[in-house]
């Protein structure tokens, strides 16, 4: 099957090609077609399935030709990075038509925003908080929004953002389109679809929770101060030179990445409270393989899109299983294949066991390698892990 047997006009398919994709993944296979068609669509999908180009693709070809000024089809996301990311993949894919695509996202100066904005613009791609601020401020009509996308609902939940979200969808005409995307579906998120969706087509790619099969998973038994010797000798004698970490906290992401820089290893970090510059410029050193390490929290790093990222660790596990799923799928995009490796302190079992659960297996464990610990720092002896199941 290809592109343009889902129905897309040949400007569409041209700029598939042009990035190489012959084939429709499963979620755009069975997203494109439903929104042509004008459906609203719950879809169950992760980044890393192609799902951007499943909601962007036919909502370009229902928007046709530029029309005025004011958006008529909006895409909510939850972070800045993750706009950028889609603005990025819809201006490539409006590439051989008229269509305007534009992003709005805090963190930068309005200005030239609002420049944007008001030399128009057919689809917006926004964060809610930017959105409300320039449409408070006058710049931004949504009168003409005929078709709203959430995209990661349930991360944009998770941050908080149902109030901005609710305030949004009262300022969007009552006639429109809706799709809806998130990687879980918790109740918050099936009584958001309840009320937004109007007998949405339910898309589930891959089965949600289930991690890919080409990802390698293994957990190593450490303790907590030993984390980063660890991750160094992994780093070092794996001769890994892109690896994604995930620490739990800003300031743990911080430390990790002074202490990776000490030992010589090239890391940078990435969260919250870091600028929109500095985010922009550890994303890019990290695409260009210019720094070996990006340290990351869970937020900072949802939708980031690497190609063929072969590592991933989890510095801590997350308190949500789910969260296990979406960090580690971003290896093994795409056809790739991906380790994804989880140290794991005693004090983080109960996690684990979540984890496990959830995937419904056991993630094995690796015995320790013979890694070096500054003197004063004593070293658990290595052993095998031998593991009680339920
Ligand atoms: P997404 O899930 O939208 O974040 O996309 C994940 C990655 O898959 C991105 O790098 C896309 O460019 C890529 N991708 C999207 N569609 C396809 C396709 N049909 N074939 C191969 N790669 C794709």
């Amino acid at each position: 099957m290809s592109f343009a047997d889902l129905g897309l006009v040949p400007g569409l398919a041209r700029a598939v090609a042009d990035k190489g994709y012959a084939t429709p993944t499963p979620i755009q296979r069975a997203a494109i077609p439903a929104v042509l068609a004008g459906r609203d669509v719950l879809a169950a999908a992760q980044t890393g399935t192609g799902k951007t180009a499943a909601f962007v693709l036919p909502l370009l070809q229902r928007l046709g030709a530029p029309a005025g000024a004011a958006p008529r089809a909006l895409v909510l996301t939850p972070t800045r990075e993750l706009a950028a990311q889609v603005a990025e993949s819809a201006a490539r894919y409006a590439r051989h038509g008229a269509l305007r695509t534009a992003v709005i996202f805090g963190g930068v100066s309005e200005r030239p925003q609002i420049e944007t904005l008001r030399s128009g613009c057919d689809l917006l791609v926004a964060t809610p908080g930017r959105l409300l601020d320039l449409q408070a401020q006058g710049v931004l009509d949504l009168g003409q929004v005929r078709c709203c996308v959430l995209d990661e609902a349930d991360r944009m939940l998770d941050m908080g953002f149902i109030h901005d979200i609710r305030r949004i969808l009262k300022l969007l005409p009552r006639e429109r389109q809706n799709l809806m995307f998130s990687a879980t579906y918790s109740s918050a998120i099936r009584e958001l679809a309840a009320r937004l969706l109007r007998e949405p087509l339910v898309i589930e790619v891959a089965g949600r929770n289930v991690t890919a099969e080409r990802i390698d998973q293994c957990v190593y038994r450490v303790p907590q101060a030993h984390k980063r010797h660890l991750l160094r000798h992994l780093i070092e004698c794996g001769s890994w030179h892109q690896v994604l970490v995930f620490t739990r906290t800003k300031h743990g992401a911080n430390r990790l990445t002074q202490q990776l820089q000490a030992c010589g290893i090239q890391a940078a970090a990435i969260h919250g409270n870091k600028s929109q510059g500095a985010r922009t410029r550890a994303l890019s050193d990290f695409k260009e393989r210019r720094i070996t390490a990006l340290i990351a929290t869970e937020v900072a790093a949802r939708g980031l899109d690497i190609r063929e990222l072969p590592h991933v660790v989890n510095f801590e596990l997350p308190h949500v299983a789910e969260d296990y799923v979406h960090r580690i799928g971003r290896t093994a995009r795409a056809g790739s294949s991906g380790v994804a490796v989880s140290l794991v302190a005693p004090e983080e079992a109960a996690q684990l066991r979540d984890i496990e659960k959830l995937l419904g297996r056991p993630l094995p464990t690796a015995s320790l390698p013979r890694y070096s610990v500054p003197a004063g720092e004593s070293r658990p002896a290595p052993r095998r892990e031998i593991r009680a199941r339920a």
